[in-house]
């Protein structure tokens, strides 16, 4: 063991569920912008990049385990902020210690996109990057405004065609339910069409669930946003099954609060999807409102 141990990972592990697979290389402890109104993720970390030499012993200690990863997901929360410069020596590293890896992914932000040039993207893909995982949560302005997400849809736009243009893969987080209580349809039609614009590789629905410690909380008990309940989600995401138009989309939803998970590919599964959704609703439209507040 050296001078920083075994890697302890602080703040709550969030990664894409196809990145399961993927060796978790922290880079960073929590989110530099930390704003997002629903997000509970890091709120109680000071974000900060973890020293070089902790990150190498670390890659070390892997290798020297008998660890070749093919794919390695960067931590934490947008690692994709960190300087260019930083990141080319950590790719650097990673070919060093793990000949085997052809894809280096991570989370993003369309705001740490727009601060890296062309070149600096293209360096970044030449280098090894292949998938950014950006939190689009929603296809409407207003709520990314309201939710303090730090893009709007036209900067969101302009960013997803700039990293398409040097060759990454975006993978998308979204939240049904974002919009808020009685907009569940009309969230769905709109994050449907940024969907079959920007046309992601990947989606994960994390169907938004309350944390009385989410600022959004505040938004809550003042009466400026009220939550849809889990039955509205429901409908909001079959009507989202149904218009997503993305060839050989992967999508994963969850439900943390219900329990259920919808998972396959469009537009390949689309009636096995819409039918185990219908099933659930078949179910939960006979039950009261539902909404489960986490503590
Ligand atoms: S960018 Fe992601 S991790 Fe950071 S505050 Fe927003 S949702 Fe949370």
């Amino acid at each position: 063991m050296g001078k920083y141990g075994f890697m302890d990972y602080e703040g709550q592990i969030c990664r894409p569920p196809m990145e399961r697979a993927s060796y978790m290389l922290p880079v960073a402890v929590g989110c530099s912008y930390n704003a997002c109104t629903f997000c509970t993720l890091f709120k109680h970390l000071q974000y900060r990049q973890l020293p070089k030499e902790q990150i190498e012993e670390e890659m070390i200690r892997v290798h020297q385990a008998g660890g070749n990863p093919k794919t390695i997901f960067l931590g934490d929360g947008n690692a994709f902020g960190m300087a260019t410069e930083h990141l080319l020596w950590i790719l650097e590293r990673i070919h060093h210690y793990f000949p085997a890896c052809t894809a280096v992914n991570m989370d993003a932000t369309i705001t740490n996109i727009s601060h890296k040039s062309d070149e600096e993207l293209k360096a970044l893909y030449d280098a090894g990057v292949r998938r950014l995982y950006i939190g689009i949560e929603t296809g409407l302005d207003d709520v990314l405004r309201f939710m303090k997400k730090d893009h709007t849809l036209e900067q969101a736009y302009t960013q997803i065609a700039r990293i398409q243009a040097v060759g990454l893969i975006y993978g998308a987080h979204m939240m049904t339910g974002i919009a808020g209580k009685g907009r569940g349809i009309e969230n769905a039609e709109a994050t449907a069409e940024f969907f079959n614009r920007t046309k992601p590789e990947r989606i994960i629905n994390f169907n938004i669930f309350h944390h009385k410690r989410a600022p959004l909380w505040k938004d809550i008990e003042a009466g400026r946003y009220t939550p849809a309940d889990e039955q509205e989600n429901l409908r909001e995401e079959r009507r989202l099954l149904e218009l997503l138009d993305v060839p050989d989309l992967s999508y994963d939803g969850m439900h943390d609060v219900f329990e259920l998970r919808f998972r396959g590919t469009l537009p390949k599964d689309r009636e096995k999807l819409l039918a185990q959704v219908d099933k659930a609703l078949e179910y939960w439209e006979q039950q009261p409102s539902y909404l489960k507040i986490f503590r």
